[in-house]
């Protein structure tokens, strides 16, 4: 097998100055995952790293520990081993169903093949009325038998194939599909929407309704503006830990992009949920973070709220846009408040 890594001693020890001169500059700890991450960089063997590290670069983005950790989850590591194993086991029990299902069907195809055969020979002889009636109801007996066996297969067939299907895209999924946002290490708007296919599909839930919300800080663009891109990030990781604290472990919170966060509530009323959103608002307006290398701290940051509702197997895409409509209406109405999607 080729190596992944062909470099000698003396060629590695270079990479590993590389490696100190180029992430010196950077805020990730000098962690295996780094050092990984670095050398497959500094080396170009792995393209789709190269060019994710060269699109943060290009945007000034800073190499924290939570993106260090991303990157290597997504690009470096040998996809998810329990993923793994969990595919091998499954794909290994689709085969064996496979194999004992073509085992059957094939001595029942020999069988109908020697009986064909028999029946054929018995025809040419000498037959008498009540003789032939019961060939015949052998010949159907045999034919419905073989029907059945082929129906069999060919529906456990079907089976396995979107099996096979579904197993191959949890593998691709588990690999490639990135669920977690690097910043806030909470769930992104794809983690979101994964809950929410869960949600659906469990029983505890399917029926009842769940309270959506959206979130939006206020004149984040003016945070960033007067304290720099930084400290606005400090801010979104605030926020993130907030709303991570405010909510009840069946509950999911998401950073759906830039400064705008969802809350996914099952089993719990509109009334239950602005109740929640309040709690959050009022906590985030009292909240003081301090600026980065300095003693001061920044007040006053706050955020508006909409909310609405949805069966958990409802439209969603509907509800979104309401809670999003009901956001708007806050913000419309002078900012740093929870509106009810149909209160207005
Ligand atoms: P509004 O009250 O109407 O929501 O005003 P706003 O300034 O919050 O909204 P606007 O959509 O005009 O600006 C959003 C800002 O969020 C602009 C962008 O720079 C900032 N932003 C988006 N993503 C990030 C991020 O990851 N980090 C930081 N620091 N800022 C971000
Ligand atoms: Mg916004
Ligand atoms: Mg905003």
């Amino acid at each position: 097998m080729e190596k992944r890594y062909p470099q000698d001693k003396a060629a590695s020890a270079e990479i590993l100055r590389l490696i100190l001169q180029k992430s010196a500059g950077q805020p990730a700890a000098y962690t295996p995952p780094a050092y990984a991450v670095w050398y497959e960089f500094l080396t170009g063997i792995n393209p789709p790293l190269t060019e994710a590290i060269n699109i943060l670069y290009a945007s000034n983005e800073q190499i924290t520990d939570e993106i260090v950790e991303s990157l290597f989850d997504r690009y470096v590591s040998e996809s998810n081993p329990e993923a793994q194993k969990a595919f091998r086991q499954n794909m290994q029990r689709v085969l064996r169903n496979l194999t004992q299902l073509a085992d059957t069907t094939g001595g029942e195809t020999g069988r109908f093949s020697a009986g064909l055969q028999q029946y054929g020979a018995k025809l040419t002889g000498k037959l008498d009325t009540p003789m032939l009636q019961e060939l015949v109801n052998e010949i159907l007996l045999d034919t419905q038998t073989m029907h059945n066996s082929v129906n069999l297969l060919q529906g456990k067939l079907h089976e396995s194939k979107n099996e096979i299907t579904k197993l191959q895209n949890e593998l691709q999924n588990a690999k490639s599909e990135a669920l977690i946002d690097p910043l806030t290490g909470m769930l992104n708007r794809r983690g979101l929407e994964l809950q929410i296919k869960n949600l659906a599909l469990n029983s505890d839930f399917k029926d009842k309704k769940v309270a959506f919300m959206m979130l939006d800080i206020d004149y984040f663009k003016k945070v960033n503006d007067t304290y720099g891109h930084l400290f606005g990030d400090k801010v979104l990781r605030a926020i993130a830990e907030m709303l991570k604290a405010k909510v009840k472990g069946q509950d999911s919170v998401a950073r759906m992009g830039g400064e705008e966060f969802a809350v996914l509530l099952p089993d719990t009323s509109m009334k239950g949920a602005f109740a929640v959103a309040e709690h959050i608002r009022l906590g985030i307006q009292k909240g003081k973070i301090r600026r980065l290398d300095k003693q001061e701290t920044v007040e006053g940051i706050t955020i508006s709220i909409g909310i609405s509702d949805c069966e958990a197997n409802g439209n969603w895409t509907e509800a979104m846009s309401r809670a999003d409509e009901a956001l708007y209406t806050s913000k419309r109405l002078g900012r740093n408040r929870t509106t009810l999607s149909g209160s207005l």
